[in-house]
């Protein structure tokens, strides 16, 4: 009772990494509140599952295994969760802010008259004061996340209904196994007093994945474009840089408006969240909706014609001169230097 639940993104029988990053999130929550961490695993072949979750501290796996629950659909998915939740009355519950955790998340938050924060860059907990009412609420959950186009970032709160539910991006939390052979307890649940046969109305009879071939989230370094970058064609120095030192090109959303790059490239709070060893902005201003995907690289460089660009101000090394001038030579001294 009143614990903190994650739901678990699968795809062939693989708990994704956004799951994983907030059972890391979530374990910590769990930790400060002094309750257990929870998870609820539905989809088909899910007996592998127990063995990617606990190491990271999961106390309790909720297994809904059948067939028809595998690929998600929304009926289904919705309805064990609102059951379960309505049986467990867990006080914060968690899901990536994915294409299924934003169908799935308003879903349930609203059939339990919850509210949900979506797409938060943190999660913490705190006490929040109703100066109006005159009353304090202990231990929240601070709900974290830019608001009004990134120009503030607000922290929400929801004093009276439960769950507390809040959406996170792939990358945003950092992943840590806990402990390795740690084993929490397995709950198999009976599909039948969750899921009513209606809820299966609707069937995937076939799918058509495409993969992406982009790997930002997974790249040890990015070499990223912005606006200053100037062309499509300049575009290419990055590529070749990227080539070159092993990583993977990001870009800034002006530089993908721009037709620059492809829109899975981009980084930032309506892109990808990336967390290299090494970030290379080149022509990128820093604004915050483009730091808030990219401040928590190791190692940033920054290559800008304006030594006053406010991305300097969280880099570590700044290169002032023009993306024609400075990338040549580092392509050139890098081959030179290395081997
Ligand atoms: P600019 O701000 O135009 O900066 C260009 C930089 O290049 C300047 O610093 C300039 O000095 C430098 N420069 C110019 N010429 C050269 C040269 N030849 N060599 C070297 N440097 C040069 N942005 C994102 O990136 N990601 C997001 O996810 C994102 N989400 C957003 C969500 C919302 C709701 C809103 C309102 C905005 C969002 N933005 C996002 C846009 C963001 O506010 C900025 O507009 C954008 O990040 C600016 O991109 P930029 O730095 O490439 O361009």
């Amino acid at each position: 009772m009143n614990n903190v639940f994650v739901y678990l993104e699968i795809e062939d029988s693989i708990v994704s990494e956004v799951s994983l990053e907030l059972l890391t999130k979530g374990h910590a929550l769990a930790d400060r509140l002094g309750v257990q961490l929870e998870a609820i695993a539905a989809g088909y072949k899910l007996e592998n599952v127990g063995n990617q979750v606990f190491p990271f501290g999961v106390d309790i796996l909720h297994i809904a295994d059948d067939k028809r629950l595998s690929p998600y659909t929304s009926l289904p998915h919705t309805s064990l969760l609102v059951n379960l939740f309505k049986q467990q009355q867990p006080q914060i519950a968690l899901m990536g802010a994915t294409s299924v955790g934003r169908d799935l998340g308003p879903r349930v938050s609203s059939a339990l008259f919850s509210g949900l924060t979506a797409d938060c860059t943190a999660l913490e907990i705190g006490d929040y004061e109703d100066k109006k009412n005159n009353k304090t609420y202990r231990d929240l959950l601070y709900q974290i996340r830019p608001a009004f186009g990134g120009n503030i970032v607000a922290t929400i709160v929801n004093p009276d209904c439960r769950p507390q539910m809040a959406t996170v991006r792939q990358g945003v939390m950092k992943k840590e196994i806990r402990d390795q052979n740690f084993k929490g307890e397995t709950r198999y649940l009976d599909l039948t007093k969750f899921v009513s046969d209606t809820d299966f109305v609707i069937e995937v009879i076939e799918r058509h994945m495409e993969k992406s071939k982009v790997n930002l989230g997974g790249a040890s370094i990015v070499v990223s474009g912005g606006y200053g970058v100037g062309s499509a064609e300049n575009f290419k120095l990055l590529y070749e840089l990227a080539a070159v030192i092993g990583a993977e090109v990001g870009a800034s959303r002006a530089a993908v408006d721009a037709g620059f790059a492809e829109h899975e490239r981009q980084v930032g709070q309506t892109g990808v969240t990336v967390r290299p060893k090494l970030y290379i902005a080149c022509g990128i201003s820093g604004q915050i909706q483009h730091i808030a995907g990219m401040q928590e690289s190791a190692l940033i460089i920054s290559i800008n014609s304006d030594p006053s660009a406010p991305i300097n101000a969280i880099a570590d090394y700044v290169i002032t001169g023009t993306i024609e001038e400075i990338i040549p030579k580092l392509i050139k001294y890098y081959k030179k230097n290395s081997k």
